[in-house]
Parts: C-alpha cells; structure tokens; sequence
C-alpha cells in the first residue's frame, strides 16, 4: 500500500457510512448532464458555481454538457453563529460575466435550509437575467427554512452532515472521492458543523 492509498483509507475512517461512491455519483452526473444538454441548447448558458462545494460537481457536469456554455464562479458567506444561519449572505468573490440577459444555472453542491440559494437567485434576479435555475448535487430537503427546490437535483439525503466529493468539514475532506456521512467523534467539542 503506498502512502497515498494509506492517506485516503485514513479520511475514509471518519466516514459513518458511505452514502454514494464516486463511480455512483458520476453516473447521475451523466444523466444530469444529458438532461441539460437538451434543456440548453442553443442557449448558451452560464453556469455559475457556488465556491468551494460545487467545484468538483462543476467540472463534472460541464464535461457531460454537449453544448457551447460559459462557467463563472462565485464565493459567499452566510452570517449568523456556528450552529444557525441568519440568511443574511456576503459575496466573498463575485462573477466576472455579466449575467444580463443571460440564462443561468446556479451549481451547488447540496441546499440544506435554502437560505443561501434564495438569496444568490434574487440577486442574480435582479441582475436581469433571462432565466435562473438551479442544479444541486444533493438535496437535504428536510431541513428547508425557505421554500426553494432545486430544478435539477443528484441525491436527495437524510439530514445528516456530510462531506466528500467537494463537500467539506473544516476545509478537509473536499478531496474524498465518495460521499459519506461524517462520524460524530470527528467534530465532538465543538458545535454540530453548520457550513
Ligand atoms: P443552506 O443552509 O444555505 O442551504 O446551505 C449552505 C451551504 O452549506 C451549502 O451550499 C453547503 O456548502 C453547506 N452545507 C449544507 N449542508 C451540508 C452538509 O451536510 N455537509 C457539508 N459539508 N456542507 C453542507
Ligand atoms: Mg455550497
Ligand atoms: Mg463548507
């Protein structure tokens, strides 16, 4: 066993249960991505990513996206404590393109209470563009605050924190191919991770 596999087997033990494998996980990119390609077409779409979450999930779909597209990212934060968002969100980053007249699809990793994509659909609303959609990964729709559902969903999960496949705890874990619910003992000290 090299130190690399070694490395992973050690992130993997702080797993609880995995959920979806990586292999799992890109075939419903695949049917997504074939969904949005005819749902696209011809309308050259921006698809905006929501940093850091989404980039693993991005760079997947646009690569089972058959159509001429643009990507762009943004970076937000959500006020409150460490255990209850405020709903009052921050743009860390914004979007380099002009998003005018454009029809755009948010890409997320996982909407949990809504909060954060009511807030960055409005904006980009507001923004004029032709059209806003969102595609999420997952869906934890048993936590929602706000009455928002993502137009193209992945997996829809139990309430449960989870990490991998872009999803983090503390920064660490983005980087797991699969998709696990994290073990308790992992965060125990501190607050349940909120995000
Ligand atoms: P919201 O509560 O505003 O819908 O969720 C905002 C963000 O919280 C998500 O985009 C995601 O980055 C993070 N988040 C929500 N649930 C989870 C989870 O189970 N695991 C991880 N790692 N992040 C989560
Ligand atoms: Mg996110
Ligand atoms: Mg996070």
């Amino acid at each position: 066993m090299g130190p690399q596999e070694n490395e992973e087997k050690l992130m993997m033990k702080d797993l609880e249960t995995v959920l979806y494998t990586e292999e799992q996980i890109l075939a419903r990119i695949r049917n997504m991505g074939e969904q949005l390609t005819a749902e696209y077409r011809g309308k050259f779409p921006l698809l905006v990513g929501v940093l850091k979450g989404a980039v693993m999930f991005m760079s997947d779909l646009v690569k089972r996206m058959a159509i001429p597209l643009e990507i762009d990212f943004i970076a937000i934060s959500s006020y409150g404590t460490s255990t209850r968002s405020s709903g009052v969100v921050r743009i860390l980053k914004d979007l380099d393109q002009d998003v005018d007249g454009r029809h755009v699809l948010i890409v997320e990793d996982i909407v949990d209470t809504g909060l954060t994509l009511a807030y960055l659909r409005d904006v980009l609303v507001r923004r004029n563009a032709a059209s806003v959609k969102i595609a999420a990964l997952f869906d934890k729709p048993g936590r929602r605050q706000v009455p928002i559902e993502p137009d193209y969903c992945g997996f829809t999960v139990p309430n449960a924190f989870i990490v991998g496949y872009g999803l983090d705890y503390a920064e660490r874990y983005r980087n797991l191919p699969d998709v696990g619910i994290l073990k308790e003992n992992v965060y125990r000290g501190s607050d349940t991770p909120r995000t």
